[in-house]
């Protein structure tokens, strides 16, 4: 299958980023801004519910799921109130992009709010939004409040008969509050654990009502569809994954940094927009979506970057986190950082993350410190098998994704690592043998 490449049509998404005060009403309505909440105000709801259908808009956060299709788990006569609640507590590392959007057009972020509200009958609306983002939490503060002041949120918006409150609500940095449960009892003000799904957000989510929760990117992107229609939205991307996508590209590249580009988009391409590898320093390895995506190699340059590809190379498209490293750093190391990670980030609700995910962080700051043997590398493997598919929610999975490919991949330098141990086993902790 041909894919297409950078897309001329590009940007969509990040088109006012660049413009001078591109996050105030002004500059937003200057820019077309608030034009398709009006065209949506005037079709009914399942007509917008039937667009984003077609469109074939994927969710934006990291799974892919079919947004039309989860807006159309909300029943369509209401019988308690409709909630519609925005994940923004980016927090999968290398991720970057949610923020940003936030930062630079949040009058976007709050136009799809409004739409995909008026489309799902949800007269409330959260942000919720990560704790440590104190400036995107003031800006969209702001433009909640022009957009109230300008008739686009409260009563009657527009004259069209339909109300809705938006809240912006801080977090308090967990990164377990991203997984869309854990938010919701977070947001209730519980501490925040996944709960057991079914029943799903839109059967019983918040304060047990139908709740549908979305990624920023994702309902950033509903007002283009409004206003260019499915067609053109699928003018981008692939068949199934179709659409612009923000990836966000750090490591060693020479211009780190949001790029838009369409979906199926490959590194190759990307390094291309980001200056190259810093330095000219070789490519080792990479991820396509975050750290909780299995790692790539210089052999993957060329894989597509939508969820097909993703997943036909062997991983999946997550975050579009792209985080490059060069020849100069240690697999082992940076499977031991991502690991302490998710070891300090699991809410301990089921055992085999909680104890899983401790052990693994333990053996491979073992096998760091140069204390590993050659049996670690099985251990390794053992628990992870035992976390992947036997946890509660997808932090247990995405734990072992380093861990498992970065083995797979470079399996050599993790027993050179492991040939190297001349103290043998060694409790991260303990002093040196003299
Ligand atoms: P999931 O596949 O379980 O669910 C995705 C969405 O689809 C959810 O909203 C869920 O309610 C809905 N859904 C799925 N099946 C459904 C069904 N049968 N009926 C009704 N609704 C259904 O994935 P998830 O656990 O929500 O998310 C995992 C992903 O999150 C990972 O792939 C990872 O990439 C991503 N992630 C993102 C971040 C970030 O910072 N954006 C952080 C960590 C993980
Ligand atoms: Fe908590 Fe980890 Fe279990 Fe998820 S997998 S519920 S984060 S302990």
């Amino acid at each position: 299958m041909t894919r297409p490449s950078i897309s001329p049509v590009t940007p969509v998404l990040t088109k006012r980023w660049l413009s001078p005060n591109s996050w105030t009403l002004r500059t937003y309505e200057q820019l077309e801004g608030y034009t398709a909440l009006r065209k949506a105000l005037a079709g009914t709801p399942d007509q917008l519910v039937e667009l984003v259908k077609s469109a074939g808009l994927r969710g934006r956060g990291g799974a892919g799921f079919p947004a039309g299709v989860k807006w159309s788990f909300m029943p369509k006569e209401p019988t308690k109130p409709h909630y519609l609640v925005i994940n923004a507590d980016e927090g999968e590392p290398g991720t970057c992009k949610d923020i940003p959007l936030m930062m630079a057009d949040p009058h976007s972020l709050i136009e799809g709010c409004i739409i995909a509200s008026y489309a799902m009958r949800a007269n409330h609306c959260m942000i919720y939004v990560r704790g440590e983002a104190l400036h995107p939490i003031r800006r969209l503060n702001n433009a909640v409040r022009e957009a109230y002041q300008a008739g686009y949120l409260g009563k009657d918006i527009l004259g069209s008969g339909f109300d809705l409150d938006i809240v912006v609500h801080a977090g308090a940095g967990a990164y377990i509050c991203g997984e869309e449960t854990a938010l919701l009892d977070s947001l209730e003000g519980k501490r925040g654990q996944p709960r057991l799904k079914p029943p799903f957000p839109a059967a019983a989510g918040l304060y047990a009502c139908p709740t549908t929760v979305n990624n920023v990117e994702t309902i950033a992107t509903v007002p283009y569809i409004v206003n260019g229609g499915a067609d053109w939205f699928r003018t981008m991307g692939g068949e199934k994954s179709p659409g612009p996508k923000i990836y966000s590209i750090s490591g060693h590249v020479e211009k780190p940094g949001q790029y838009e580009a369409p979906l199926g988009t490959t590194l190759r391409e990307l390094l291309e927009l980001a200056g190259g590898m810093k330095d000219g320093i070789p490519l080792k390895f990479w991820t396509p979506g975050g750290s909780s995506t299995p790692m790539f190699t210089a052999e993957h340059l060329d894989v597509p970057l939508d969820f097909e590809g993703a997943a036909e190379a062997g991983s999946m498209l997550g975050t579009t986190a792209v985080m490059v490293f060069n020849e100069t750093v240690s697999v082992p190391w940076a499977v031991m950082k991502w690991t302490q990670f998710y070891e300090h980030e699991s809410c301990g609700k089921c055992t085999p993350c909680r104890e899983g995910t401790y052990w693994l962080a333990q053996v491979l700051e073992r096998m760091v410190e140069g204390h590993g043997t050659q049996e670690d590398i099985d251990t390794l493997l053992d628990i992870c098998d035992n976390i992947f598919g036997r946890s509660f929610c997808a932090l247990g999975d995405g734990a072992v994704s380093p861990i498992v490919s970065g083995i797979k991949y470079f399996r050599e330098e993790f027993l050179a690592l492991c040939r190297q141990n001349t103290g043998g086993m060694k409790n991260p902790g303990e002093p040196e043998l003299v």
